[in-house]
């Protein structure tokens, strides 16, 4: 379908197209087959807008969506609460005025008409229960629905909206725990840098949105490179970053070089004219952590061996042992 419209197959219309196939979201159906329909084959700006209108979601708006419906919800089962306690209390009254009208002397038409009082005051009594039950019984479902939601956005909230990898938060998150795993006992922990070179040429070049793409295929690269236990993050605009646990410094040396060499293989094509955009490098800095360090000292040297790689030519790694051995010449 993308191919035929002739919109080009960026992650986001496959997303779209997706969730058409799916079927889960009717109202997104409905107004795509509207279009075909009208025999309009929907355009690049058309597809952008119902991407953003159904699919993009600002992790913040469903925050506050979440925490709106949590809010409405909670409102409503305490107004409930206080009507049955207003029932109750009023009902509590009831039954006390008639034991007392029911210590005097009683007529028997008295007796009758207080009957008739209690039962009408009863029946109330019982609509407010049941009404509160519903309201209790519709909570329940809704408040699973929102603790769905709540996970879901919590997940998104650990991952870079562009390139849906960890973000710098987990990563912060991520090292912290790996660095008190290490610490604990012998296993080693190695943390790597990536850098893409001479990014801001090719952003001038091809744009910022080419730019993007070629920042998904880093963080794709990077990801599909790396491990079991490993952690994969972007760290900032063109800077990657990724945690190591069990790993020695050649270990990680070996890693980044295949990081490297992968990232490098790839040809880039506009894929919308085909246009070849060349090849992209990246530089690294691998440090291995010692005891004494803290998150801010492993990151410090890791970069610093990334400036180095940098100042060495690009497109390489380094690594502490490299760098102790340059300094040294
Ligand atoms: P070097 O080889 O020394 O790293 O050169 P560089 O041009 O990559 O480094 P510099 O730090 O000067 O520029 C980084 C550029 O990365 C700036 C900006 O154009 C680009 N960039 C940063 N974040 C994003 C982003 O989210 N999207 C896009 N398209 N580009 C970004
Ligand atoms: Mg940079
Ligand atoms: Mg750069």
């Amino acid at each position: 379908m993308l191919k035929r419209s002739g919109i080009p197959p960026y992650p986001q219309f496959y997303e779209l197209l997706y969730t058409y196939a799916t079927g889960v979201n009717p109202t997104l159906n409905n107004r795509i087959n509207s279009i075909f329909r009208a025999g309009d084959s929907p355009s690049l700006s058309l597809a952008e807008a119902l991407y953003n209108e159904f699919l993009k979601s600002d992790v913040n708006d469903r925050i506050s969506n979440v925490s709106e419906r949590m809010h409405a919800r909670i409102e409503a089962v305490h107004d409930a609460i206080d009507t049955a306690m207003t029932t109750a209390n009023s009902y509590s009254g009831s039954l006390q005025a008639a034991s007392g009208d029911l210590g005097r002397e009683i007529t028997a038409e008295a007796m009758k008409q207080l009957a008739e009082r209690l039962l009408s005051e009863t029946r109330r009594m019982q609509d407010t229960n049941q009404a509160l039950e519903i309201q209790l019984e519709a909570s329940r479902d809704d408040i699973a629905s929102l603790q769905r939601d709540l996970d879901d956005v919590r997940r998104e909230s650990m991952l870079d909206p562009l390139t849906k990898i960890a973000n710098r938060k987990s990563f912060d998150e991520g090292l912290a725990t790996a660095i008190a795993e290490a610490s604990k006992g012998s296993s080693p922990l190695c943390l790597l840098l990536l850098d893409i070179d001479h990014f801001k040429n090719f952003n001038d070049t091809y744009g910022h949105q080419t730019g993007d793409q070629v920042l998904r295929l880093v963080a794709m690269t990077l990801k599909s490179n790396i491990k079991g236990k490993d952690l994969a993050a972007r760290y900032g605009g063109e800077e990657f970053v990724a945690i190591l646990p069990s790993t020695d410094i050649e270990g990680a040396m070996i890693a980044a070089e295949n990081i490297r060499k992968a990232i490098q293989a790839k040809e880039l094509l506009k894929r919308s004219t085909n246009e070849k955009l060349g090849r992209i490098t990246a530089s690294f800095g691998v440090a291995a952590f010692r005891p004494s360090d803290t998150g801010a000292t492993l990151i410090e040297r890791a970069d610093r061996c990334l400036y180095a790689a940098k100042h060495a030519g690009r497109n390489r790694v380094i690594s502490e042992i490299d760098l102790a051995a340059i300094q040294a010449a």
